[in-house]
């Protein structure tokens, strides 16, 4: 019979580097038996315990008796099907983890399928990713949101999600490590693969994909949904082909503004949902170790702290996104002419830097009429309209209600949301319009001290240093941000300085701009069928559609629609 027991080891003593034998020996111990009655044991759970002094790690262990049945890893996910004949055909646009585990699932489910990418494969992407951090313009086509595997394969591969479908997490995670990742994210409460790892594990699953007789095809963007009486028959790419298909799956990511266009000209529905903006905020590891560990660390070799901290200021959320202990934070950008920054860290953790979104919640109603004003949006889309001719930013608005038109780049802003789905996506581009030119054009980001910013007392002269390599120029960020932001940043800031003093002191740096936490806008879609509104037969899905947020639910959502189109 098995017992489920929980051992609490010491700081210094990992539970992921700890071989079976030394935590069966501690397991025998824990229930006063011999080493030997014991057949074998699994690692369910463990995390490390920072509130109590020493630091510990609790570890959940499940122990295996003789006669018990040891469960074994499913290595069959790595096992796809052979392709049947006459098997229903699926495209599906975009490699990101809701375009690549709704593929591995409708092979699975007997589909054959075709996965069109607009970027590269992960070695080519490589290149381009060397050229963003060398401080380069983007190449719209790849750079770390576009190309194989997604904005997934060179993110931080944290595999956190609010969801609580156990099961299906399991799935995604069992499959994740069934193509090469570490089995410790089956178990560790901080399950992370890190951007050194994760472009191996894409690459295999990639492989699978085309080794079972189904098709990807890389640097071929899909250009037009094929569409007729309300239904979806296919798609045009950008080699001329056209495809024919039983289903479209649209999973094209938060960057691809081009691809939301697509969606709307072919008559699928798009509204405005909320979202959140801000800057990435980047202090010293040792610090925040200090801080988080209270000088317990002593010879433990303890992994580096992190933290997950949130607050509301005038109604609207202000929290950390994407916090990256021991990272770097990256120029992520897709378009360009524009500046992004993001943070990533390797499967080690160890760059001396510990790098966080901090976002303001922005809803639809906050751009909109007086309210929007009070933000001081319109200021923002002046601003960016002078710096750049990107036709988003200049674009003359028709009122559907029959109101006024009116003119983005003179700042006049929509007094409902419905009248502009796109107005939150136009925001985005005037935040990273301004900070490219504020940065100096040649990918340098501008930044200020996070006292200095909270103060109101201008930037400091030197650059700090920071792991971001294409560089930094100081700048007053209160001078390029709506206010609407800048108030509730510098509250937000005042109140994590109070739970962790020196969060907002001289260490603290502010990177302009964190602007795609998620997307602005959502393709509607039938709550039953997940098709989308308006047009039969495509199936907006992900991060990009507006229904999730980081790789494990946009991999969740794949899976979902999949299923959704194997039961039509
Ligand atoms: C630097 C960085 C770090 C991150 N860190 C984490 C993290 O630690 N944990 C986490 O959970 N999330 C993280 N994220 C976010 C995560 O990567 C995304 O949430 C996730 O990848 C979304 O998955 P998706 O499949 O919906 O879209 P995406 O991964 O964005 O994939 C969309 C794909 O569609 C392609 N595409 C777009 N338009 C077309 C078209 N017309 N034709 C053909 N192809 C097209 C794009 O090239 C892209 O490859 C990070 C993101 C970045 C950029």
């Amino acid at each position: 019979m098995t017992e489920s027991i929980t051992l609490w080891l010491p700081a210094a003593q990992s539970p992921a580097e700890q071989d079976a034998t030394t935590l069966i020996g501690l397991a025998a111990s824990e229930l006063d038996c011999k080493f030997d009655d014991i057949e074998g044991i699994q690692l369910d759970k463990y995390s490390l315990d920072a509130r109590r002094q020493p630091v510990q790690w609790r570890v959940a262990l499940t122990v295996y008796f003789a006669g018990d049945e040891i469960p074994e890893g499913d290595e069959s996910l790595a096992n796809l099907p052979s392709l049947g004949n006459n098997a229903q055909h699926a495209v599906i646009i975009g490699s990101g983890p809701a375009g690549l585990f709704a593929a591995l699932d409708l092979i699975n489910r007997g589909w054959k399928v075709t996965v069109l990418e607009r970027g590269k494969q992960v070695q080519e992407r490589r290149k381009d990713i060397a050229n963003l951090n060398r401080g380069e313009d983007a190449d719209g086509e790849s750079n770390y949101a576009f190309g194989e595997g997604g904005a997934g394969t060179y993110s931080d591969g944290k595999l956190y999600t609010r969801s609580s479908k156990r099961g299906n997490i399991d799935r995604v995670l069992d499959t994740l490590i069934a193509y090469g990742a570490p089995e410790s994210i089956s178990s560790s409460w901080r399950p992370h693969i890190g951007s050194n790892l994760l472009p191996e594990i894409i690459s295999k699953i990639s492989a699978a994909i085309v080794d079972s007789g189904n098709t990807i095809l890389f640097e071929t963007k899909a250009t037009e949904i094929l569409a007729g009486g309300g239904e979806c028959k296919g798609v045009k790419t950008s080699t001329g082909d056209v495809i024919d298909a039983d289903a479209v799956i649209l999973a094209t990511g938060h960057s691809a503004l081009d691809s939301l266009l697509m969606a709307r000209d072919a008559g699928a529905a798009l509204s405005a949902k909320g979202f959140a903006m801000g800057v990435r905020v980047e202090h010293p590891q040792a610090w925040l170790d200090e801080a988080q560990y209270k000088s317990s660390q002593e010879d433990a070799d303890l992994p580096p702290s992190f933290y997950s901290i949130a607050t509301q200021v005038n109604e609207r959320g202000v929290f950390s996104f994407c916090m990256c202990p021991g990272g770097w934070i990256v120029p992520s950008q897709s378009t360009p002419g524009t500046l992004v920054v993001n943070g990533m860290s390797l499967s080690k953790r160890d760059s001396p830097y510990a790098n966080s979104g901090i976002v303001v919640s922005v809803e639809p109603k906050d751009w909109c009429g007086k309210r929007g004003w009070r933000w001081g949006w319109h200021e923002l889309l002046q601003r960016a309209a002078k710096l750049s001719d990107h036709p988003m930013l200049h674009e003359v608005i028709e009122d559907p209600r029959g109101g006024k038109p009116f003119d983005v780049a003179a700042g006049r802003l929509p007094i409902h949301p419905d009248i502009d789905p796109l107005f939150g996506v136009r925001l985005q581009l005037a935040l990273e319009t301004v900070a490219y030119h504020e940065g100096g054009k040649d990918g340098k980001a501008p930044t200020q001290r996070c006292d200095l910013f909270v103060e109101n007392a201008g930037h400091q002269d030197e650059a700090i240093p920071t792991s971001y390599l294409p560089g930094v120029k100081p700048t007053d960020l209160h001078e390029i941000m709506p206010r609407g932001m800048a108030i509730r940043l510098v509250e937000a800031l005042q109140f994590f300085d109070y739970k962790m003093p020196g969060f907002a002191g001289a260490f603290g740096q502010m990177f302009a701009f964190e602007t795609r936490t998620s997307s602005p806008v959502r393709i509607e879609r039938d709550n039953d069928s997940l098709q989308a509104v308006g047009l039969k037969g495509l199936y907006p899905c992900g991060e990009g559609a507006g229904y999730a947020g980081g790789i494990v639910s946009a991999a969740l959502d794949g899976m979902r629609v999949a299923e959704a189109i194997a039961v039509v």
